[in-house]
């Protein structure tokens, strides 16, 4: 298991185990003071912890090494997990403009009692577990921290809307700080959704460039051509590269080996973890070299 993963699947642990509890402590809050918004914001929270733990589970998985079944491993484990919790806060974005436009031609009483405190305990708990994951380099850690965002965020609007309350009535501030947030988490959700869907379509890593790329093969000595060549990434953050490189036919097998040798060092410098380079000689015939 590399460095990254391992922080990764603990700092979503961390994540995990402050969501939980702090649902579990809502949920007997909220039965005790017989408060329905308390209660509501408990199943949130404990949707969340699912969320997260899926997110820990998958990330774990995804540190395994190749298998019979799996020959690049289980790195796109964490991805695929990525890919359904941002789809699935985007969904809940949604659902949240659904709800509050309505409400923005009639406001409704909002009940304010004790939601300031709820307000910043929201912000105190998801902040903490938001600095763990927000620097993660992991698809997965950047979809959850986006979730926990969203959190605090609505925390931010308890706080604010309940300290507003006390001393005018402007009802309208609930759902107009609701679909301004829920706009702002969306924006950046589908961008996030976007970029991890690129991945599974096998798109050119973002980081990479695919002419500068040939451009280093070609400038390595005895390398005629290069053809064929593919850049995709696991999960965005390990590389894979493919490609046929043509080389003089004059040259010995020893020379060949090591211009072989100095692409792959030219390449593993450009950030691609895994290259396979099918070395041809000038001159040779191949089914590849329009495609
Ligand atoms: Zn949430
Ligand atoms: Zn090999
Ligand atoms: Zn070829």
């Amino acid at each position: 298991m590399s460095h990254d993963h391992h922080h990764a699947s603990q700092n979503l642990k961390t994540a995990f185990w402050l969501n939980f509890l702090f649902s579990i402590a809502e949920a007997v809050v909220g039965i005790l003071t017989n408060s329905n918004a308390v209660l509501s914001d408990a199943l949130h929270d404990f949707g969340d912890s699912l969320s997260i733990a899926f997110a820990w589970f998958m990330q774990k998985l995804s540190g395994k090494t190749r298998s019979d079944h799996f020959s690049y491993g289980y790195r796109r484990f964490s991805l695929l997990a990525a890919f359904f919790n941002t789809a699935i806060l985007s969904a809940g974005m949604v659902y949240v403009f659904f709800r509050a436009i309505p409400r923005l031609a009639n406001p409704e009483p909002v009940h304010v009692e004790g939601m300031a405190i709820l307000g910043v305990i929201t912000i105190l708990i998801n902040y903490i577990a938001y600095r763990r994951v927000h620097k993660g380099k992991s698809y997965n850690e950047k979809s959850i921290s986006w979730h926990l965002l969203e959190d605090i965020l609505g925390g931010v609007l308890l706080l604010v809307v309940s300290l507003v309350m006390m001393f005018y009535p402007l009802y309208i501030l609930d759902s107009l700080l609701s679909i301004v947030f829920a706009t702002f988490i969306l924006y950046n959700v589908l961008n996030l959704l976007i970029r991890i869907s690129k991945i599974f379509l096998q798109s050119i890593p973002e980081n990479v460039k695919l002419e500068d790329l040939e451009k280093e093969m070609i400038s390595t000595s005895y390398v005629k051509s290069v053809h064929d060549m593919h850049v995709w990434s696991l999960d965005g953050e390990y590389h894979i590269l493919t490609a046929h490189v043509v080389i003089d036919p004059n040259i010995s097998l020893q020379n060949a080996l090591e211009t072989k040798c100095s692409i792959k060092q030219k390449i593993h410098e450009a950030g691609i973890d895994h290259a396979t380079i099918e070395i041809e000689r000038e001159g040779e015939d191949c089914d590849f070299i329009h495609c």
